[in-house]
């Protein structure tokens, strides 16, 4: 009895191998200190357990309008921006026009497309990785899509797309989704689009900076759009801890996240200038906390030896445009100097 649509779909893939240094899943290395682990404990331990949480999440909603400089009415929040993927994946057209998404990039567009039985319009990154936008519109005018999934920066590949290409894309009349999940590492934003367009939204999460065991998303639109995703919303999406949690975080303990996030981003640098270094090895410039790097070694044997030395990375070379490639998070430094050593012996043992 269950359709062919749901049997014809791959789960999402995770990468649950055991690693000594797990750089696979760009998260943040976000390390709280005793106290405040001790200060996070007493306030989940007031959650009157037995209550449902607060459907709106009001209070949080008005936190986060506060970071983004936008009212609480601008705000979705959904169980990581992945449930917001599949609301917006509903909402967006007639399920007859089809959803677009330059290719290599994170495959919750293609798995939210799929379910619903919309027809993909896909098209591959230009050898710069970034939009080719000729065939793009090419096949958005043969197809025509209605909506469009950008992610800005993109993952895997970890760059930012040319502004102006993605102006031109939503020209052609698409419904598009900015994706902003790596916001803080590329510090570029369709943020004021998203809350004066009809055509624009900005998806962010907190995933990234720390928080992926709370799992929550945000959409930031127009107030009639959030008005609209919002009567979609399964009630009660925001637990209770994570909406207590969360609140704490992004007020009294905001300073760890940021002084994290730039730690991240001065050693994304250094893992740069270390890679471009090691010979056979082609990194490729990086937006997000994470970096993308070409090998020439199968990627997948390098992977194995990687992981053969306690560290684990994703291994994308199965992706289109992406073969022999690897993308690794950037992690603690002592974190990412075990990466670079790693990476430096398995390949002094090829030649
Ligand atoms: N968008 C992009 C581009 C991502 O890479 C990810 C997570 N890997 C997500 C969305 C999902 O984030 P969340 O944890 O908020 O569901």
């Amino acid at each position: 009895m269950i359709s062919d649509r749901i049997k014809k779909l791959s789960p999402y893939k995770t990468e649950t191998t055991r690693a000594k240094v797990r750089l696979s899943s760009n998260e943040l290395p976000l390390l709280l200190p005793e106290d405040v682990r001790k200060r996070i404990g007493e306030e989940v331990s007031k959650i009157p357990l037995n209550r449902y949480p607060d459907p709106k999440a009001d209070e949080l909603r008005e936190i986060i309008a506060q970071h983004l400089g936008v009212k609480k009415e601008n705000l979705v929040l959904g169980n990581g921006s992945d449930e917001l993927i599949y609301y917006l994946s509903i909402a967006v057209g007639e399920f007859d026009r089809g959803v677009f998404y330059p290719i290599p990039t994170f495959p919750m567009y293609e798995i939210s497309a799929r379910l619903l039985g919309r027809s993909r319009v896909e098209v591959a990154l230009s050898e710069d990785k970034d939009i080719d936008l000729e065939a793009s519109i090419r096949s958005i005018r043969r197809f025509s899509p209605i909506l469009a999934f950008i992610s800005y920066p993109n993952n895997p590949t970890a760059n930012c797309f040319s502004r102006e290409k993605i102006e031109k894309i939503r020209q052609e009349g698409l419904f598009t989704v900015i994706d902003e999940a790596y916001f803080h590492f590329s510090k570029k934003t369709f943020l004021k689009d998203a809350s004066s367009r009809e055509d624009t939204v900005v998806l962010r999460t907190l995933s990234k900076i720390g928080m992926a065991g709370l799992r929550i998303g945000i959409l930031v639109a127009k107030e009639d759009i959030a008005h609209e995703i919002n009567k979609m919303r399964l009630p009660f999406n925001i637990t209770y801890p994570s909406q207590v949690i969360a609140r704490l975080m992004l007020t009294e303990f905001y300073h760890l996240v940021e002084n994290c996030v730039s730690m991240v981003i001065r050693e994304r640098e250094r893992i740069l200038v270390e890679l471009s270094k090691i010979e056979g090895i082609e990194p490729y410039p990086s937006d997000a906390n994470f970096i993308l790097f070409r090998s020439h070694i199968d990627a997948d044997t390098l992977h194995k030896e990687l992981l053969r030395r306690g560290v684990l990375v994703r291994n994308v070379s199965h992706l289109p445009t992406l073969e022999n490639c690897l993308r690794v998070s950037v992690g603690l430094p002592e974190e990412n100097d075990a990466f670079l050593e790693a990476l430096e012996d398995a390949i002094r043992s090829f030649i």
